[in-house]
């Protein structure tokens, strides 16, 4: 049987953080294009087995191949991960495509004094990127074809998020990596993009997604007046992966339901 959905087909692709929410559901969207997907967790638990099964499952039923989907082990914010994870990626092939997705937020007031939240959110979130994005175009590099580096980052790219400091500084920083690498390589067939999400329906937004009410008042902030899935996201790096998009790079799709158009703005009150 061919497959209506192969827009990834014959690409490897390595997505960090996604044993569950946005990376998880990215995952499964790139199985089921066709691309063999190499799942990033911290742990090899159940969590990150339940999402493996989910990106074969999808596979099958678009009727591709089992082409070796697997996981592997790995904390971005250690360099020595970093470079073991890589060299477990590309043992049995190259590698085409890098999703920098995992990522943590904690707050981290502007005017607090233990460094250690500020630190590990860095190291998450912007340094373990850096390492990733740099490992995999070593990578491509090293041989022909090119590749895409595809980064979450966050409406907070440009909004500022006051309360939580790092995690507004890793994103704000996410996005230079992006424009700057983007550049670096853009002759060299090497393609790098941002998703920036709004409010997406995952474990990082526990504090307010199962109560009716916590939510409705997030909702009330969003001009589409509604927080995504992140099935609902997925097809957008998807997108951005594929040779539909082979002409961007070095951009940031803001994929928010009209957070960064300024809601404030929709009745008139400055002039
Ligand atoms: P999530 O908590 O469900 O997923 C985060 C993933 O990152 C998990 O799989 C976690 O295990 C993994 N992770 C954390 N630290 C890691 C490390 N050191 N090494 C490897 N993996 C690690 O939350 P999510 O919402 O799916 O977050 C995914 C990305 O989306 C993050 O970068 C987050 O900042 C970004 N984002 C989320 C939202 C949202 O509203 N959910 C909005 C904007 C941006």
């Amino acid at each position: 049987m061919t497959s209506s959905a192969s827009r990834l087909a014959g690409r490897t692709a390595l997505i960090t953080g996604s044993s569950r929410g946005i990376g998880r559901a990215v995952a499964v969207n790139f199985a089921q294009e066709g691309a063999t997907v190499l799942i990033n967790a911290r742990r090899n638990d159940k969590e990150a087995e339940a999402a493996l099964q989910a990106c074969r499952q999808a596979a099958r039923k678009a009727g591709h191949p089992d082409s070796g989907h697997r996981i592997i082990e790995a904390d971005v914010s250690s360099s020595a991960d970093v470079d073991r994870m890589f060299a477990e990626a590309t043992r049995t092939g190259p590698l085409h495509i890098l999703v920098n997705n995992a990522g943590v937020q904690a707050l981290t007031p502007g005017d607090g004094d233990d460094n250690t939240e500020l630190e590990r959110i860095l190291a998450v979130n912007l340094l373990g990127a850096a390492y990733c994005a740099r490992a995999a175009i070593r990578h491509f590099l090293s041989r022909p074809g090119g590749g895409v580096v595809i980064n979450t980052s966050s409406v907070h790219e440009a909004i500022p998020k006051p309360g939580f400091l790092a995690y507004s500084m890793s994103k704000g920083g996410l996005g230079n990596l992006t424009r700057t690498l983007a550049l670096e390589f853009a002759d060299r067939g090497i393609r790098i993009n941002s998703v920036g999400p709004g409010a997406i329906l995952t474990s990082i937004n526990d504090s307010w997604r199962g109560d009716p009410d916590a939510r409705a008042s997030v909702e009330s902030h969003i001009p589409m007046g509604y927080a995504a899935t992140p099935e609902a996201i997925a097809p957008v790096f998807t997108f951005l992966a594929s040779d539909e998009a082979a002409y961007v790079t070095g951009q940031t799709l803001y994929v928010d339901g009209g957070l960064t158009l300024y809601g404030d703005f929709k009745e008139n009150w400055s002039s």
